[in-house]
């Protein structure tokens, strides 16, 4: 979700280098029928599939188990979008200025709901360099935002007791996002749009003269296309050998706490979504379409493998989200847990992501390493893709996988 102290480290060396991909409208539909195969329906996949399409390729998109699915890292109710990013690359923070734009303009096309502008608020801690450092950034970026004493933010969000909080930045034009709704109205405009999905595992087929000769479902066919675009999320790892160091898949527990009857003070009308930049990494989503009161810690536990996992929460992390409630909001001090969740993120080395041609492969793309802040991205990360494959626009260098081999 948010950048913690070793991707602080790695992020503030990539300051300066940070625009190579310049951020603007989108490029001109050119009259392309390349066919792409894109394998993975999450936030990822679906939209590199859409745009792809929408820039007049033949697309088939691919999944083992449907966009958003419970095991997906793009699952479960909703995700942040801010674009406080510390002074890490100016990239996502102007990528995140694009969403905003894409999120809702597709919104209204589709008339679904899928963007709720909560406003998203980023408490500091006693280090607060990440904050300060993101200030310009965010100005650069053209995103509004606020610089909230301790005193005002306490004015604004009673609910919130601000102990330990210096200051704040506050972005009103943020919020969050309906994750598996949206997964599912990116593949519904696939498909409305042209595009050929089909619920299937996909294994890459054999690399000969660097080309993927095709790639292998379970039905024993054998699809093949002019390019490959794989966006398997947490399992890059299984179908990529060489990707199992670079991409590690990890618990992450979310719990939903059940707020008092008719007391609207936890929904998105009247608390923004929240990021503690203290010592508890924690993070939330008010409302969050009715589940309960979503709080999420952002520390990375132990690796998992997506497929198999049995997904119960365990007793230490609850504990440890009720004594966050009981200090920041107290009068949810004793709030029953109505639902939780067991997600993963899909953690690149140095938390940024990776799209890039396969090493030994031309016609083969890999695209992921959301490292728990990728969703919001998806309909930028979908225009990147869908540049690099058509060979319309290279794609960002910090995203290479030459870094992390
Ligand atoms: C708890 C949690 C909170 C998060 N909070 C935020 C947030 O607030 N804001 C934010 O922007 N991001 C957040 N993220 C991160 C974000 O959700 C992910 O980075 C993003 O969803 C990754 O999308 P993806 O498409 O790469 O992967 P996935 O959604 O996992 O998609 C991969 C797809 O590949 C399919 N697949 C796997 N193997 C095969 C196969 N062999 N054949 C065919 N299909 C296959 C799977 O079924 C899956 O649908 C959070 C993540 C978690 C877990």
């Amino acid at each position: 979700m948010q950048i913690d102290c070793s991707r602080r480290s790695f992020l503030k060396g990539s300051a300066v280098a940070a625009a190579a991909y310049a951020i603007g409208p989108p490029v001109i539909a050119r009259t392309i029928r390349a066919s792409v195969i894109v394998v993975g329906a999450g936030a990822f996949g679906g939209w590199s599939a859409l745009q792809l399409l929408q820039k007049r390729a033949k697309v088939t998109l691919l999944d083992a188990w449907g966009p958003g699915n419970s095991r997906a890292s793009s699952g479960g109710e909703t995700r942040t979008i801010r674009a406080t990013y510390g002074p890490a690359l100016l990239l996502y923070t102007q990528m995140v200025a694009r969403a905003l734009r894409l999120w809702q303009e597709h919104e209204r096309r589709w008339n679904v709901k899928l963007f709720f502008r909560s406003g998203a608020l980023r408490m500091a801690g006693p280090d607060d360099s990440y904050e300060r450092a993101a200030l310009p950034v965010l100005q650069q970026a053209g995103i509004r935002y606020e610089k909230l004493s301790t005193e005002e933010c306490a004015k604004r969000w009673p609910q919130i007791n601000f102990e330990g909080v210096p200051w704040s930045v506050y972005e009103p034009d943020s919020g969050f996002l309906a994750a598996r709704r949206a997964c599912e109205a990116v593949l519904n405009a696939f498909v409305k749009n042209g595009g050929q999905y089909r619920q299937t595992q996909a294994t890459p087929g054999p690399i000969v003269a660097n080309r993927m000769q095709g790639i292998n479902i379970s039905t024993s066919e054998v699809l093949t296309a002019d390019y490959y675009v794989f966006a398997l999320g947490p399992w890059l790892g299984k179908i990529f050998p060489f990707l199992t160091s670079i991409i590690t898949p990890t618990r992450q527990e979310v719990f939903f706490f059940g707020t008092p009857a008719a007391d609207v003070r936890f929904t998105e009308a009247q608390l923004p979504t929240w990021i503690d930049g203290g010592k508890n990494p924690f993070f939330g989503v008010p409302g969050n379409h009715w589940r309960g009161f979503k709080i999420a810690d952002d520390t990375r536990g132990p690796v998992i493998d997506p497929t198999t996992v049995e997904r119960q929460i365990s007793e230490e992390k609850l504990a440890s989200a009720r004594a966050y409630l009981r200090t920041r909001f107290p009068a949810l001090a004793d709030a029953p847990l109505v639902e939780s969740r067991v997600c993963q993120y899909e953690n690149s080395t140095d938390h940024n992501f990776i799209l890039d041609r396969h090493p030994d492969a031309g016609n083969v793309w890999i695209v992921g390493g959301g490292s728990g802040h990728g969703f919001k991205h998806g309909p930028v990360m979908g225009e990147m893709v869908a540049d690099a494959v058509l060979d319309l626009k290279q794609p960002p260098k910090e995203m290479g996988l030459g870094r992390l081999l």
